[in-house]
């Protein structure tokens, strides 16, 4: 092997280390004024389902009411077991929210739950909450 090609395969794997390394110290690493940007994010969306939780609670008239006819009571139960349903999916967000608060806490938010690689920026910025990068969300669905 000449002495020139040595130094191409030596560069070649140079590039190849600074590649990798920059996958996660270029743009996509969170830093920590990024964590403050996505725990704002995260808890203004926890403060706006708990929200929209009280309200719904509000809305849904007592249990064990009997008060009133057959008729009000049906579409009174069907509001109701709705607003449950409604219930059901905030709390998982909910759920997902903290989870995310505590990953923040223990340094491994932003990173996927599956293949180990940061999350990019523009997914976290839309779906704070998730564990999963874009490639490993759609390997799921597909
Ligand atoms: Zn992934």
């Amino acid at each position: 092997m000449s002495a020139a090609r040595r130094k191409l395969l030596h560069m070649g794997v140079e590039c190849d280390v600074k590649r990798k390394r920059l996958r996660f110290s270029g743009e996509n690493i969170v830093n920590a004024a990024d964590l403050q940007h996505y725990r704002r994010l995260l808890l203004a969306k926890r403060d706006e389902l708990s929200a929209t939780r009280d309200e719904a609670a509000a809305l849904v008239p007592p249990a064990g009411d009997s008060e009133g006819d057959l008729m009000d009571r049906a579409s009174a139960d069907t509001e109701a077991e709705l607003q449950v349903r409604v219930h059901q999916s905030d709390a998982h967000l909910v759920r997902a929210i903290d989870e995310s608060l505590a990953r923040i806490r223990r340094g491994t938010f932003g990173v996927c739950e599956s293949c180990q690689q940061p999350i990019s920026k523009a997914r976290l910025e839309a779906v704070p909450w998730t564990r999963l990068c874009r490639e490993c969300k759609e390997r799921q669905h597909a």
